[in-house]
């Protein structure tokens, strides 16, 4: 059994919030171990809660989509979620629910470790850019430790609101040329403050 697959097997028993009394399953990520390229949303909603699977709703479909315009299918990228299990009601995920969830995506991301990390979402933005805007970062790669992070807006933003969904379809088309110019991309420090965010 590869460490990955431990990996699912640990998260599936997880009792560490109360978020395991509603679940109906755990939803740890699916795709390579070896993936390039790891897609993090927020939370599994309904569909993803019912089949163990990310992604499984409209949001995956136009996920799919835009995998599909730079020539890759679901199969080719690893594609898995800050959290773990579903927020009742689809609610934002407690900073306690958060916190106790945090070691999974980190183990995961260290085991997988991909060239590039694509967070869909403030929320998963947050993760590696606390207290950066949205509309300041989308469609911006940083460099850090070798790995390129891209913040994206989250595919359901476009099934919201349209306007989103032309900004979304730009900022995935940016993706096969920023892997391969990967090694001309400067390392940057990690963020230390929301203020120097504003600057990049
Ligand atoms: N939205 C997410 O953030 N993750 C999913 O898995 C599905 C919808």
């Amino acid at each position: 059994m590869s460490a990955l697959t431990e990996l699912y097997e640990e998260i599936a028993s997880c009792q560490l919030c109360d978020l395991s009394q509603a679940r109906k399953r755990t939803v740890p990520g699916e795709g390579p171990e070896d993936a390039e390229i790891v897609f993090i949303g927020e939370a599994p909603g309904f569909h993803e809660d019912q089949q163990g699977r990310p992604f499984v709703g409209s949001a995956g479909q136009f996920l799919e989509e835009l995998l599909d315009s730079i020539g890759l299918r679901r199969e080719d990228v690893y594609i898995c979620n800050v959290m773990k299990c579903r927020p009742p009601g689809n609610r934002d995920p407690l900073s306690e629910e958060a916190g106790a969830c945090k070691p999974y995506l980190d183990r995961q991301i260290e085991l997988i470790a991909p060239r590039m990390i694509v967070t869909l979402g403030r929320f998963s933005m947050e993760r590696y850019f606390p207290g950066a805007r949205i509309s300041h970062i989308h469609g911006r790669p940083r460099k850090m430790g070798g790995i390129i992070y891209y913040p994206m807006y989250h595919p359901a933003a476009a099934l919201h609101q349209p306007k989103w969904r032309q900004v979304i379809k730009e900022d995935m088309l940016k993706i096969p040329q920023l892997l391969a110019e990967a090694d001309r991309i400067a390392e940057t420090e990690p963020p230390q403050s929301a203020e120097q965010l504003n600057l990049f």
